[in-house]
């Protein structure tokens, strides 16, 4: 019997490999690829409102620059491990570049619990973070922004700190910022509208028609939610949504303002009055055109990708399918349009705002949406192609351009010294 492969480092290293023997890449580059130019673990001593210390850990770990500065999130979680930070820096790497955003990959993060703080402890342990991995960011060297946990205002203290001790304001500095300092419009919903975006195009290759197109969607966070407001504009009928609490199924349809108006009352979509209360495993079996995995990772596994009545599968959320489920969903031919180019709204918009953070020349939301949709359609049309070239699934395809064109700047760019 196979072992299950249950770490997303694992998992992203298996994908780096199956790719780069397709691909043929040179071994030099392929052994470069599987390291890390730099992680960063730094200990981040803070006072806490009871007037004791606690000293907490963190880390930025910097995949690779070769294609521009790194570019990631950071994350606040209590079981935060280095393992996972280390696959969703990679991951990052692949996603810029396959989007064709001059950005490298990083992600950083802190082990901790940010729901048992108060706000002013949530401020000192993020600007002491900020200060401890000051020296290796920066506008032109790792632009870092929110992910799990963090959010606008976290960011606004980070930008605040590093501007604070660069001695001028930097806004550059990190993106998903509040819109009065820096950030842009069309940032809180990019990486939604950009999977709706993406859905609409696989959707043109199939019999399916998007007016009408059954939907569910796992998570109903700031992703699953927008997701379901975009696709419920465009005529698609939403028959199931959950939380980490479960879910609520209605086979004529959910109402999107019913839906988030009652889970941010709430907290979850118990007692929703519309629906039959559903778990989050049904929800994966429910016969539906398109399933948007939004939640966590790990979540479409060995154990329910044979139960998946879907005809389609958009990742919304970052590595929801194991290794052994993208197996099952090859073999039982449901495609699955994997998460660096579904997800990918996020820093395409957080690149917008670099730009015109750097440029100090901001745009209005239509030019954000319609640069977005610009990006998405052609990186859809070109990971479309290359699969259907190859015969390959489309994460293979994904994976095989945005690898190549990484290691095509690292051998262009030589080695130093
Ligand atoms: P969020 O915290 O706003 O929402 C997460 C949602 O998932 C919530 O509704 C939560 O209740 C639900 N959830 C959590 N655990 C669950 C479980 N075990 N089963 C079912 N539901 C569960 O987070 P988000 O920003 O919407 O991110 C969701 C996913 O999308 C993550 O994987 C994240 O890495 C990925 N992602 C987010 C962005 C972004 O711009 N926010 C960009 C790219 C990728």
């Amino acid at each position: 019997m196979k072992a299950t492969i249950n770490s997303s480092w694992q998992t992203a290293l298996i994908q780096l490999d199956t790719v780069s023997k397709m691909m043929m890449l040179p071994d030099d580059i392929h052994q470069m690829l599987r390291n890390f130019d730099r992680i960063l673990t730094v200990s981040l001593p803070v006072r806490m409102d009871d007037g004791f210390m606690r000293v907490f850990n963190g880390f930025r770990v910097q995949h690779n620059a070769s294609r521009g500065p790194y570019k990631g999130g950071v994350r606040y979680h209590p079981e935060l491990t280095l393992d996972d930070l280390m696959a969703l820096a990679m991951e990052m790497t692949w996603k810029c570049s396959l989007a064709g955003v001059p950005f490298g990959g990083a992600k950083g993060g802190i082990i901790c619990n940010p729901k048992t703080f108060s706000k002013d402890e949530l401020e000192r342990l993020t600007r002491r973070y900020t200060y401890a991995i000051m020296p290796i960011i920066g506008v032109e060297k790792d632009i870092p922004a929110p992910d799990v946990n963090t959010n606008e205002q976290i960011m606004a203290w980070m930008m605040d700190t590093y501007s604070i001790n660069n001695g001028y304001c930097t806004p550059g500095i990190v993106t998903g910022k509040p819109l009065n300092i820096g950030g842009s419009l069309g940032r809180t919903d990019a990486t939604g509208l950009g999977i709706t975006f993406t859905i609409a195009n696989a959707v043109k290759n199939t019999k399916m028609n998007l007016k009408g197109l059954k939907v569910a969607i796992q998570g109903y966070g700031n992703v699953g939610s927008a997701v379901g407001k975009f696709l419920s504009e465009m005529g698609c009928k939403i028959i199931a949504v959950s939380s980490s609490k479960g879910g609520v199924y209605n086979p004529k349809g959910l109402r999107h303002d019913i839906l988030i108006k009652h889970y941010k009352e709430n907290g979850s979509f118990e007692h929703f009055p519309h629906g039959e209360s559903i778990t989050n495993a049904s929800l994966f079996e429910l016969p539906c055109d398109v399933l948007v995995p939004a939640a966590m990772g790990n979540q479409i596994t060995k154990e329910n990708a044979d139960k998946i009545k879907a005809k389609m599968i958009v990742e919304g959320a970052n590595g929801p399918t194991t290794i052994e489920a993208d197996h099952i969903l090859t073999k039982r031919k449901i495609p699955v349009v994997p998460d660096i180019l579904a997800n990918a709204g996020g820093v395409i918009v957080s690149y917008f705002e670099w730009v015109q953070d750097v440029q100090c020349y901001f745009w209005c939301e239509h030019e954000v949406n319609t640069k977005l949709k610009d990006i998405l359609d052609r990186t859809y049309r070109e990971v479309y192609t290359l699969a259907q070239e190859k015969k390959s699934n489309m994460r293979a395809a994904a994976m095989n351009i945005a690898v190549k064109r990484v290691a095509d700047a690292i051998q262009v760019r030589g080695l130093y010294p």
